[in-house]
């Protein structure tokens, strides 16, 4: 008998027929939808699904292969032994858990354990529906063409592959073809189960005149009856199936929404400053990299960086110091033109990117310092920021995303040259790269110790008695040669390793003026202190405890700092060098008259010396001298002592002299010497100045 001629007899009836075929496509279907669920919830609610999955599969399959049964027609009324029935379906159910487990596997589909998964679900799924034959208990036995029953396990299992191929194939597709895909993919799979049922049926065959001996069992009402049940329990399994894919999907959606703005949120902290609400350092770079892919060329980069923002906010706390940031955004913001983006890059800069040309930049940044520098007023304190402008073009491809470290460093070196704005010139770019190098070295000497002092003499101006003397840092590079101090103090003070050094110092040169004591030298040491070092919380008590451990008396130690250096946070360093004049240590002030000093810290300052610069004295020809006369006035009125610096010529010596200065460093005098040479040096001096006074 064809399997054709078997759908179209009368064994059949042809209403249960298509109504098994929907079923078998409904199952699939909802199978389908939870395998799509199970993809979108977390480890633990998979596994009840996985589950849920199984039983409706189970169950289903075995309900449709019911109500296959129910449809046949074998010539006589069918009976089904209840125990054999009920076991089928805990085989069928078992038979879809096998599958399930396969579709969970991150195997390839021609794997051995997907290969032995579907299997599992063939073999159970045989054994499903030749024990619902059996249980029919029919007299004489059902007839097996193993032809037919060996079509039917194929299609099982050609079944259980293809369901297992969607459900790995379907991760590469987008949702909404994901969604009509599944669709045909449940009528091909319901179509397969379809004909897997009807060609087990042909598969066992009843000769004429066979009947059931066991007509207690379920009869086909019964089965009917059952059936039925069965229909309604998987509609209704389906409607919630069909459901819960809703529910999921508002949940993912809503999910997607929070990252979404969860995702904007961390967008915003990335690239926009939170106080001025300005794009930050990291759009600044976006941006330019947008724009070097854009094969845009030309750009100019400013950079502002605002001076003294810092003492601000360490001043007046940090709610202030964002104020004066608003109105520097503000005052900035009137200066920007046509084409530019103000960006606030840290703490205390701003950055303008043009992406036209400026012809008149110089200008532009010269009026935008005068303006960012107007003294303004916030919460009834009036207060000026000054700044340090650099700036740079970029002219051809590659140099955009170059234009932050070009405008760095143009920037660092107004900072250094205490100019108000510079333009960027490539050897600039050289000298950083020269100056991390020296930082790197720095490093290593601070470790190795690698620093050695050398000690100028100081004369009393009128006697040319040896007064006292200055030490001076030497930092060898090995071959006898030394890196002058005024190239790597102001390196080791922008890296944070001027303390470190300070340190050294303050104790090499303690231990000198112990050495010198001790052979009956008596000198008054200069040691020099770095603006930085005078914010060291315990300079003091270092500087105190190391004049307790060489028993050095503190009248004997003067430090020089130079005049701008109480400028930087006057509340803190005029406390500590009052506390450092309390300890008995003398206060003398370097470079006088080079920084920006405030001559009314003068008299706040309990200062002993003033140290007039190698500059005027090198001027002297050419004008300098008022300058001179005037400031050892000044001093004079003060009760404060002089010192001239830098005497090279007895004709300076001369002029300096009778301008009435108290004390003389120079070449003149003597070059810088090491420890050993120096001693030597004081003490040759000191006979020889006995001997011309007693002559
Ligand atoms: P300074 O404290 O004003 O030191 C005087 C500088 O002038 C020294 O340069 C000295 O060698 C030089 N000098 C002295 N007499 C003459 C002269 O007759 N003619 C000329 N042309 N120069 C003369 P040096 O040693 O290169 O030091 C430069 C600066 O480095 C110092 O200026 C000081 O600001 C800083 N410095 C030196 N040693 C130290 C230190 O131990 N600690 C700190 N923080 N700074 C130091
Ligand atoms: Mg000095
Ligand atoms: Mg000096």
């Amino acid at each position: 008998m064809s399997a054709l001629s078997f759908f179209l007899t009368v064994q059949n009836n042809p209403f249960v027929v298509i109504l098994s075929l929907l079923m078998s496509c409904s199952i699939w279907w909802g199978v389908l939808v939870i395998e799509s669920a199970i993809r979108s919830l977390d480890h633990l609610n998979a596994r009840k699904w996985r589950i849920w999955q199984s039983l409706l599969l189970g169950f289903g399959i075995w309900a449709f292969h019911f109500i296959g049964m129910l449809g046949w027609r074998p010539g006589f009324t069918l009976y089904f032994d209840t125990t054999l029935t009920f076991t089928s379906l805990l085989i069928s159910i078992l038979a879809a858990y096998s599958l399930i487990s396969a579709f969970q596997i991150k195997a390839p589909l021609f794997s051995k354990s997907v290969a032995l998964r579907s299997l599992g679900f063939t073999i159970g799924l045989g054994i499903m529906h030749y024990l619902g034959v059996f249980s029919a208990q029919t007299v004489p036995s059902a007839q097996w063409n193993f032809g037919w029953i060996l079509v039917s396990l194929v299609l099982a299992n050609l079944l259980s592959l293809s369901a297992v191929a969607w459900t790995q194939w379907k991760a590469q597709l987008s949702d909404l073809t994901k969604r009509n895909a599944r669709l045909f993919v449940s009528l091909g799979l319901g179509v397969i189960l379809f004909f897997v049922h009807y060609t087990g049926v042909i598969g066992a065959s009843f000769p004429e005149g066979s009947f059931c001996i066991n007509t207690a069992a379920f009869s086909t009402e019964t089965l009917a009856t059952v059936v039925i049940i069965c229909g309604i329990i998987l509609a209704a399994s389906l409607m919630f199936t069909s459901n819960i894919e809703a529910r999921i999907e508002s949940k993912l959606q809503q999910q997607n929404l929070t990252l979404k703005s969860k995702t904007e949120l961390l967008e915003q902290l990335l690239f926009v400053d939170s106080i001025t609400e300005l794009p930050n350092r990291n759009s600044l770079e976006q941006t330019l990299r947008d724009l070097e892919k854009d094969n845009h060329k030309q750009a100019h980069l400013i950079k502002i960086l605002l001076v003294s923002y810092e003492s601000i906010c360490d001043s007046w706390g940090q709610e202030f110091g964002n104020k004066v940031i608003d109105l520097m955004k503000t005052r900035i913001s009137e200066h920007t033109r046509r084409d530019t983006i103000l960006y606030r890059a840290s703490e205390n800069v701003f950055e303008i990117l043009s992406t036209k040309y400026i012809s008149d930049l110089p200008i532009y940044v010269t009026k935008l310092s005068e303006h960012i520098a107007q003294s303004f007023e916030i919460d009834g304190k009036s207060i000026s920021v000054g700044c340090q402008i650099g700036y740079a073009t970029a002219n051809s491809y590659g140099e955009l995303t170059q234009l932050p470290s070009m405008a760095r460093s143009a920037c660092e070196y107004a900072r250094r040259s205490s100019v108000s704005w510079l333009a960027f010139e490539p050897h600039m770019l050289k000298d950083t790269r020269d100056e991390l190098e020296i930082q790197g070295r720095l490093r290593k000497a601070i470790h190795d110790s690698d620093f050695k002092l050398a000690y100028q003499p100081k004369v009393d101006a009128s006697s040319g008695e040896l007064l006292g003397a200055e030490a001076l840092l030497r930092w060898s590079t090995g071959d006898n040669q030394f890196i002058s101090p005024a190239k790597f103090i102001p390196i080791a003070e922008k890296y944070g390793l001027i303390n470190a050094i300070g340190n050294l110092i303050l104790n090499q040169s303690l231990a000198q003026q112990a050495a010198w004591i001790e052979a009956g030298l008596n000198l008054r040491l200069s040691i020099n202190l770095s603006p930085f070092q005078l914010e060291q919380p315990d300079l003091v008590k270092t500087i105190s405890l190391l004049l307790e451990k060489y028993q050095v008396p503190p009248t004997s130690i003067s430090s020089e700092i130079t005049e701008s250096a109480p400028m930087l946070r006057p509340e803190i360093t005029i406390e500590k060098l009052k506390k450092l004049r309390q300890l008995g240590v003398e206060l003398s002030i370097d470079d006088f008259g080079t920084g920006y000093s405030s001559l009314s810290l003068l008299h706040v300052l309990p200062i002993n010396e003033l140290k007039i610069d190698r500059s005027f004295v090198q001027s002297i020809r050419t004008g300098s001298l008022p300058i001179i006369r005037a400031t050892i006035q000044m001093a004079k009125d003060l009760r404060i002592k002089t010192v001239a610096e830098g005497i090279e010529s007895e004709d300076e010596k001369i002029c300096i002299v009778a301008c009435g200065v108290d004390e003389l460093q120079g070449y003149l005098i003597s070059m810088p010497l090491f420890g050993e040479a120096f001693t030597t040096f004081a003490q040759n001096y000191k006979q020889q100045h006995e001997q011309q006074v007693s002559a």
